[in-house]
C-alpha cells in the first residue's frame, strides 16, 4: 500500500490519498499509517491523473539512435505520463498487426508507461492504398488511432474511406493537415520573418485547407476526426466552426506551439537560423499563439499533445535547409502548459488534467488512464511541484536526443513522482 499525504488533488485542498493493489482506495480524510503502508509525503505538491499523450515519437523500430520504446517511455515517466500513443513513422511502418504489437510489446517489456501504438492510415505513409486498419485493431495492440502523421493524407478519396472505415471499430483518423503542393520546400511560417530570412514559407492556409476540408468529409461519412497539432488562428475558426454543427471533431496543441513564435528563428538568443526551432507544423505568431491558448482554454482544442519528436545531434545541429524537422518534449510538457496556461490565468490544474489526461484518453479510446482521481480508479498519479523554476537544463533527460528548444529558459514546475497502476516510476524527480 502507498499513502500520498498531504496533496493537492487537482490542485485543491491537502487530502490523504490511498492506493491498494494499484487501485485508489480512498482519497479524503488525513489517515494513520502503519507498518505495511509506504508514506510519499506530498506537502504542497498537485495531484493529477498521469498524463496521457496522444502524439509521441518512440522511432522505434528503426531509429533507435534518436530513441527506443524503453528510453522515450522513461522520459514519458519523467514527464509525468502514464500512456503515451506512438507514432506509426517508424521503419517499417507500423502499417501491419505485426509491428504495432512488436512496438506495444517492447512498451509493456519496459514498463514505464503504457504504449498504445498509432497505426498508420496508408501502407507505408505513401498515400495511396489503404493499410490493414481493420487487423492492427483486432490485434493485442487495439489499435484505434490511425495516422499518417508526418505526412498528410492528401487524397480526398483516401481520406473519405479511412474516415468511413474505422467506425466499424470506434477508430479516430488523426490527420497531420499539411497541403503537400502548397508547402513543397517549405522551410517555416510563411510571413515577415520568412521574408526577412529568406527562407521557403509555410503558409497557414496549407493546415487550414486540410482541416476544413477533413472536417467536412467526417461530417459527410458520419465519422470521427483528430487534427493533430493545430498551429494557426484560422484552423481554430475552421474546428470552432466544426464543432458548432455538432461534428465529432477533436483537436491537439503542442506544447511549444503554446509558448513559441516564428520570430525566434530570427533573434533567439541561441543565434539566427537555429534548426532548434525547425518544426512540422512551424512555429507560428504571437496572434496565433494567443489564439491556440484561448482555444485550448474553452475547448475548441480537446487537449494537448506533445509531438515529442528526437533526433541525433547530426539530423539538428546542421543548416537550416538540412535540418529534421521536430522538437522532443514529453519531459518539458507540463512546466510549457504551466508557462502558457496556468501562470496567465487561462486555465486551473482540474482543467489542465481534462486537456492532458481525460480528454486524450478518450479520444484514443484507452480504458484505464484519464479516470478522476477517486476511490476505483487505476492508480495512474502524477505528483507535481509548481513552485521551483529553474533554467531548463537536458542533460538529464532520460530521451536519447537533446533537441529541445528550451535548453536554458526558464521555466516553472517540476514532476516529483508518477505512479502507474500505484507502481511507482518516478520519485524524487528520477527513475525508480
Ligand atoms: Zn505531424
Amino acid at each position: 500500500m502507498i499513502l500520498i499525504k498531504n496533496a493537492r488533488v487537482l490542485g485543491g485542498e491537502p487530502a490523504d490519498i490511498l492506493v491498494r493493489d494499484g487501485v485508489i482506495a480512498e482519497v479524503g480524510a488525513p489517515r494513520a499509517d502503519g507498518p505495511e503502508i509506504t508514506v510519499i509525503e506530498a506537502d504542497g505538491l498537485i495531484a493529477l491523473p498521469g498524463l496521457v499523450d496522444l502524439h509521441t515519437h518512440l522511432r522505434e523500430p528503426g531509429r533507435e539512435d534518436a530513441e527506443t520504446v524503453a528510453s522515450g517511455t522513461r522520459s514519458a515517466a519523467l514527464g509525468g505520463f502514464t500512456a503515451v500513443h506512438a507514432m506509426a513513422n517508424t521503419s517499417p511502418v507500423a502499417d501491419t498487426a505485426g509491428v504495432v504489437e512488436q512496438v506495444w510489446r517492447l512498451g509493456q517489456e519496459a514498463g514505464y508507461c503504457d504504449v498504445r501504438p498509432v497505426g498508420a492510415v496508408t501502407v507505408g505513409l505513401d498515400g495511396e492504398r489503404l493499410a490493414e486498419l481493420g487487423a492492427m485493431a483486432e490485434s493485442a495492440a487495439g489499435v484505434r488511432v490511425f495516422s499518417d502523421d508526418g505526412k498528410c493524407v492528401s487524397d480526398a478519396v483516401l481520406m473519405r474511406r479511412a474516415l468511413e472505415y474505422v467506425k466499424a471499430f470506434d477508430g479516430v483518423i488523426a490527420q497531420h493537415a499539411q497541403e503537400p503542393r502548397l508547402t513543397a520546400g517549405a522551410q517555416m511560417n510563411e510571413g515577415a520573418v520568412s521574408g526577412r530570412l529568406g527562407l521557403g514559407g509555410w503558409p497557414a492556409v496549407a493546415e487550414e485547407a486540410i482541416i476544413a476540408r477533413d472536417c467536412l468529409l467526417a461530417a459527410h461519412v458520419g465519422s470521427r476526426l483528430h487534427v493533430c497539432h493545430v498551429s494557426t488562428a484560422g484552423s481554430v475558426e475552421i474546428i470552432r466552426w466544426a464543432k458548432s454543427k455538432g461534428w465529432n471533431i477533436t483537436a491537439e496543441v503542442t506544447p511549444h506551439h503554446l509558448l513559441l513564435t516564428d520570430d525566434l528563428v530570427e533573434t533567439s538568443p541561441l543565434g539566427s537560423y537555429n534548426p532548434i526551432y525547425k518544426v512540422n507544423p512551424p512555429l507560428r505568431t504571437r496572434d496565433d499563439v494567443l489564439a491556440l491558448r484561448a482555444a485550448l482554454a474553452d475547448g475548441t482544442i480537446d487537449c494537448v499533445a506533445t509531438d515529442h519528436a528526437p533526433h541525433p545531434v547530426e539530423d539538428k545541429e546542421t543548416e537550416w535547409a538540412a535540418a529534421a524537422m521536430g522538437m522532443i518534449g514529453l519531459e518539458t510538457a507540463l512546466p510549457v502548459v504551466q508557462e502558457a496556461m496556468i501562470e496567465t490565468g487561462l486555465l486551473d490544474w482540474a482543467q489542465v488534467a481534462d486537456r492532458m489526461s481525460a480528454r486524450p484518453a478518450r479520444i484514443g479510446r484507452l480504458s484505464g488512464h484519464g479516470t478522476p482521481l477517486e476511490a476505483g480508479s487505476p492508480a495512474n498519479i502524477t505528483l507535481y511541484d509548481p513552485a521551483p523554476r529553474a533554467a531548463v537544463d537536458p542533460h538529464g533527460f532520460a530521451s536519447k536526443s537533446r533537441n529541445t528548444p528550451y535548453e536554458g529558459m526558464s521555466l516553472p514546475g517540476r514532476v516529483v513522482a508518477t505512479l502507474l497502476r500505484g507502481r511507482p516510476t518516478v520519485m524524487e524527480g528520477k527513475l525508480v
